[in-house]
């Protein structure tokens, strides 16, 4: 038992987070940012959870269901072992989630009512960082094979939870990923500064020594029919994604310079993967002037890897108005407070302009950006109002497009009603976070179980 009384221990140990690198050193190159808790640390905060009577964390706050208090019992008493063993139940990678998860569960944390959550993440991330380290994670048993095939098309966070749990449970699963690597967002979206990537492929590598054959390069509905799988496979699950970017048709969208932020981001990925030699002059922020259109976490990665590749100046520019500091009254616990928050990327260098709406691009002779022209906006109910007398011009030589996607690309395979064809994630219920998309893979994979294991086998 450890010495700490866990149960009163959040009025001893306030929170502690584990900061970043600094800012001078990280910027200058592509690796992970966040620091690490001490293990006194660590035990602190891990005696900070309550053990709550209605655990609010998993119960309201976490899609995955991970059981928080019995893992953040385990970490508190050095049962490592058995944290990750807890943890793995119910999340397909927490060393990814435990990175790049907002954390839904801190929000609804019972210490979040009128002070700081546990920290979390941080449990997750170091559970499973100690589990890699000490050689506890391996390729898990497989159920006896039961004669049904899957094939699951996409492999991002969807693709890869539904995987990894119909192979556990005895499916032949072959996954088709038309990128080079597999991975999805996970690997072509988020930069390495906040996920590495090559802990996206030691993921995909126990996946693959548990049985899941990963087919790259494929894309159906052009290399290969969905058809054609339909044929092949009892099953078929769609995760494709919802890559369909929002665009900004305002006069002057056609000058060059003008890019989509994700397109921006997977050629970065891409020379990280050695799939490129270099994003090309076109694309890169080195000794630039950008612009990102939009506040949210995809513009908030557009602003550290254009710090990153060399950029003159980075403005983010955002329709909303500013969030507030703190919870309003009609956001209360156990919600996840929409407030105002700061990545490590704001921190290392961007103007963030809140309530601001982009007239037009401004172009040279030659067809490129040169600026764009903006107005103050009064949000009045849900519609923007550009105030008179704030017209501004904001120099740009590149800008980033990052107002989210719509939905599926055009194009992409569809279930649509199709018998043993299922979809499921960001392509059903359009961009959400990585923890949803494991939630979301775990709920379909149950659903496509069931439903494949009620027939017969194919002889
Ligand atoms: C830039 C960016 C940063 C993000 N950062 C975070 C974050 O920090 N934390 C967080 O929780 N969430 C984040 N998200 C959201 C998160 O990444 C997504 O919600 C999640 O990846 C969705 O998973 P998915 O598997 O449904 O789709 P995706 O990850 O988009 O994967 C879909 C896969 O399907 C493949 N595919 C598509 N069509 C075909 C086809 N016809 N044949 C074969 N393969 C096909 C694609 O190539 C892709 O690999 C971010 C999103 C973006 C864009």
């Amino acid at each position: 038992m450890n010495p700490i009384n866990s149960y009163r221990a959040f009025l001893d140990f306030k929170r502690v987070d584990p900061g970043y690198r600094p800012i001078d050193e990280r910027v200058r190159d592509w690796r992970e940012v966040e620091g690490h808790l001490s293990g006194e640390e660590l035990t602190q905060q891990a005696a900070r959870c309550m053990d709550c009577g209605i655990p609010f964390c998993y119960g309201a706050g976490c899609p995955l269901k991970n059981p928080i208090p019995e893992m953040n019992a385990a970490a508190l008493e050095g049962r490592w072992e058995e944290a990750i063993r807890l943890l793995e139940q119910t999340c397909p990678y927490p060393e990814i989630t435990g990175r790049i998860c907002p954390a839904l569960c801190e929000g609804s944390c019972c210490n979040a009512v009128d002070s700081e959550p546990v920290a979390i993440r941080q449990l997750e991330r170091e559970i499973a960082d100690r589990a890699f380290a000490a050689g506890y994670m391996k390729p898990r048993a497989v159920a006896p094979r039961n004669g049904r095939s899957v094939a699951v098309v996409g492999s991002g966070p969807t693709g890869l939870a539904a995987a990894s749990d119909l192979n556990l449970w005895g499916f032949d699963v072959t996954v088709y990923e038309r990128a080079k690597f597999a991975g999805g967002l996970l690997r072509y979206g988020i930069p390495d500064f906040k996920l590495e990537k090559w802990m996206v492929e030691r993921r995909i590598d126990l996946f693959r020594q548990e049985g899941v054959r990963f087919e790259c390069g494929v894309q159906v509905g052009v290399d290969i029919s969905l058809d054609f799988i339909r044929r092949k496979f009892d099953g078929v699950l769609l995760a494709c994604g919802a890559r369909e970017p929002r665009d900004l048709k305002v006069a002057g969208r056609e000058l060059k310079g003008i890019h989509f932020a994700l397109d921006f981001l997977s050629r970065q990925n891409q020379v990280l993967n050695g799939e490129l030699a270099d994003v090309g002059g076109e694309w890169s922020a080195k000794g630039r002037d950008v612009v990102v259109i939009g506040g949210g976490d995809t513009g908030s990665d557009c602003v550290g890897t254009s710090i990153r590749q060399g950029a003159k100046s980075v403005t983010q520019i955002e329709i909303l108005p500013k969030p507030p500091k703190s919870r309003l009254a009609n956001n209360p616990w156990p919600e996840w407070p929409r407030i105002m928050r700061s990545s490590s990327s704001h921190q290392e260098g961007c103007e963030r302009s809140f309530a601001t709406h982009t007239l037009s691009f401004e172009g040279d002779e030659a067809g490129r950006v040169y600026g764009i022209r903006c107005v103050q906006v009064e949000w009045q109910g849900r519609t923007p109002v550009a105030k008179p007398g704030t017209e501004f011009f904001q120099k740009a030589d590149l800008v980033l497009l990052a107002m989210g996607f719509s939905g599926p690309e055009e194009g992409a395979p569809s279930a649509d009603g199709l018998p043993n064809v299922w979809a499921a994630g960001d392509m059903v219920t359009g961009p959400s976070l990585v923890v949803w998309a494991g939630a979301r893979g775990h709920d379909v994979a149950r659903e496509m179980a069931r439903s494949l294991l009620a027939v017969s086998a194919k002889v």
